[in-house]
């Protein structure tokens, strides 16, 4: 396994192993980057990074899903001259040495079972697991927030993505049968009762992969700052959309352009919605669940306009299966998976009925992934 293939390709021991995992959200979507709430689990698929120091200043790494070997000087990583895969690792290990962390050269081997693109957030599993594994190796301190900083700054400036700070976050944090009520503001977060029983956490893969996902994600921010300045006319108080009531935005409606106003309506009446999903994990009432993730799906769809024809028509079709308590495109969108809960005793007449439909639709079937909430990430070898 991990050790032998580090040992095989280094010919050395590895010393230190790291694991993190990926997430699925189970409802609010786009409200981190407005500092607002989500409610993330930790999914059973993790990336390992086994490391060791090198003394000469240069980062070598293997992954075995990009199945090659790639090398630079750790100082001198360029996103023009090496495969976008190891900008992740370039963004962390250089920011940890910007940070003045006693980190030189090491070697890496990457291992994960984290579906690579596939909305479970194999990006921030990646960095996670590079972050702790890189501060273990330089005998560097750093609390789970600064970890998460790191990493999205890696994302944003090495690999691209503006992406929030829930899907590091709940790969840090999240811990086996709780579901992570996370505010994105205060960053305070709540480890909920999520242990499943009758119940299991279906993921569906629409198989979509939009390639037009990142403009369009980078537009919505743009029109969610649009928002906030218009509130910010209203109230000097306002910093973000986080700031405003529902009772405001639909005031507002017809004072705004109609996209904005739409924008701004999802957010806010997104986070009124993990704050109610959150109050149904408390008193243990699973089932209450499913007309909030019913909502946020429509939201999503109708004032967001991040579904696709894919997504919807898994949630219509579950929507009418039997054992479905509740079921909501999770993640950017454009593509990406639904995330459900669903009956464990009906998950096979589930799965048939997926089958049937995207036979019906002619389409490939819908990869699907079973889990229940895991821990976040953590040092296996140190
Ligand atoms: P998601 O985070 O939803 O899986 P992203 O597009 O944000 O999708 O991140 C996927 C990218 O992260 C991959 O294309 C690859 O560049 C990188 N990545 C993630 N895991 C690995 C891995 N184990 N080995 C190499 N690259 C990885
Ligand atoms: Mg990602």
């Amino acid at each position: 396994m991990g050790p032998d293939e580090f040992k095989q390709r280094f010919g050395r021991p590895c010393e230190v192993i790291a694991r993190a995992p990926g997430r699925v959200n189970l409802i609010g979507d786009h409200t981190d980057y407005n500092e607002g709430f989500v409610l993330p689990l930790a999914v059973e698929r993790h990336t390992r990074v086994f490391a060791a120091r090198r003394d000469d200043a240069r980062v070598r790494v293997h992954s075995s899903a990009a199945g090659e070997t790639i090398e630079w000087p750790i100082d001198d990583w360029a996103a023009s001259q090496f495969p976008h895969w190891t900008s992740y690792i370039a963004g962390v290990a250089s920011l940890l040495r910007q940070r003045g962390a006693r980190l030189n050269g090491c070697d890496l081997l990457i291992q994960s079972d984290v579906p690579l693109g596939g909305g479970l957030s194999s990006s921030a599993a990646l960095e996670v697991a590079a972050a702790k594994a890189l501060t273990c190796i330089s005998g560097e301190a750093l609390d789970s927030n600064d970890v998460a900083d790191l990493c999205r700054e890696a994302e944003h400036r090495f690999a691209g993505v503006p992406c929030g700070i829930m899907d590091q976050l709940a790969s840090l944090l999240s811990k086996r049968d709780t579901a992570l009520l996370l505010d994105c503001r205060s960053r305070a977060y709540e480890h909920i009762p999520f242990a499943l029983v009758d119940h299991i956490v279906l993921i569906i893969d629409s198989g979509v992969r939009h390639a037009l996902a990142e403009s369009a994600y980078a537009k919505r921010v743009e029109e969610c700052n649009h928002a906030v300045a218009h509130f910010r006319g209203l109230n000097a108080a306002v910093r973000s959309l986080r700031d405003v009531s529902i009772e405001t935005v639909r005031a507002q409606m017809l004072q705004m352009p109609p996209l904005v106003a739409a924008r701004a309506h999802h957010v806010v009446s997104e986070n009124r919605r993990v704050q109610a999903a959150a109050e149904a994990l408390r008193r243990g009432d699973i089932e209450s669940l499913g007309p909030h993730m019913a909502a946020s799906h429509r939201s999503l769809r109708d004032d967001y306009e991040v579904s696709c024809g894919e997504l919807d028509e898994i949630v219509s079709s579950l929507t009418a299966m039997r054992g479905v308590v509740g079921c909501r495109m999770t993640g950017a969108g454009f593509g990406g998976c639904v995330v459900a809960i669903v009956h464990r005793a009906a998950r096979e007449s589930i799965q048939a009925g997926l089958l049937r439909r995207a036979g019906e639709l002619g389409k490939p079937a819908w990869a699907t992934l079973e889990t229940r909430a895991g821990d976040g990430a953590t040092i296996e070898l140190a």
